[in-house]
């Protein structure tokens, strides 16, 4: 494997998955980079099938193009689950309240829905399912999670979307007050790249 082809258009990400799948030595491009332009439907019921449906489709695309024919193409998928809410806003995470609502009003709003329910209610999760589309035509998809706790207050200026509402009782803050490279290495994006580089080793 020598190119690796990331599905998104989401710099940051980029800069976190080059972090994290340097030492596989491939190149990494993004899928602006490969110069593919598709904008993929995600209308799969899970984070995995999200996943594994960009991955897929991009993967098809891919394989049409003699330079990147034998590229494995990655797809990510990721987002907040709330027990007490029955895991919203889950797979519809960026879409919560709408895809143009600021996360002031968003990260507002799950709090006021959170009003009253004590600690041990409060429990929640970040997922981040990673699928593979191979040359050979087979994928992979894995997860993975970061536990916590919705807090009760908007709080830190770091990471993004409903992070200053995401408190980790072992550090006494939200995901949004630890330095980047902290959450880079807790977070469920970490783990599940961390994961696809031991089966991208395998292969
Ligand atoms: P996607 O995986 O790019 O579709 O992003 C899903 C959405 O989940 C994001 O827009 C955020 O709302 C939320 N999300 C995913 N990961 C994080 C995170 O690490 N911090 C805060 N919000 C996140």
């Amino acid at each position: 494997m020598d190119k690796i082809i990331f599905a998104t258009g989401n710099k940051n990400k980029m800069i976190e998955i080059r972090m994290i799948l340097a030492d596989l030595g491939a190149q990494i491009l993004s899928q602006k980079e490969a110069g593919i332009e598709a904008d993929v439907v995600e209308d799969g019921n899970s984070f995995e099938e999200n996943a594994l449906i960009k991955a897929e489709a991009i993967g098809e695309i891919v394989r049409n193009m003699p330079e990147y024919k034998n590229a494995v193409v990655l797809a990510d998928d990721s987002g907040l689950e709330i027990d007490y809410l029955n895991k919203e806003p889950g797979i519809y995470s960026a879409r919560y309240m709408g895809e143009d609502t600021s996360y002031d009003i968003k990260n507002s709003e799950l709090l006021r829905r959170l009003e009253g329910v004590p600690d041990e209610k409060r429990t929640a999760r970040f997922v981040c399912a990673v699928a593979a589309a191979f040359p050979d035509g087979t994928s992979e998809v894995l997860r993975g999670t970061m536990e916590g706790r919705i807090g009760y207050e908007i709080k830190g200026e770091n990471g993004f979307g409903y992070d200053p509402i995401f408190y980790l009782p072992e550090f006494g803050c939200t995901s949004a007050e630890l330095a980047p490279e902290k959450k880079n290495e807790l977070s469920h994006r970490g783990e599940g790249l961390r994961r696809m580089r031991r089966i991208l080793e395998e292969r």
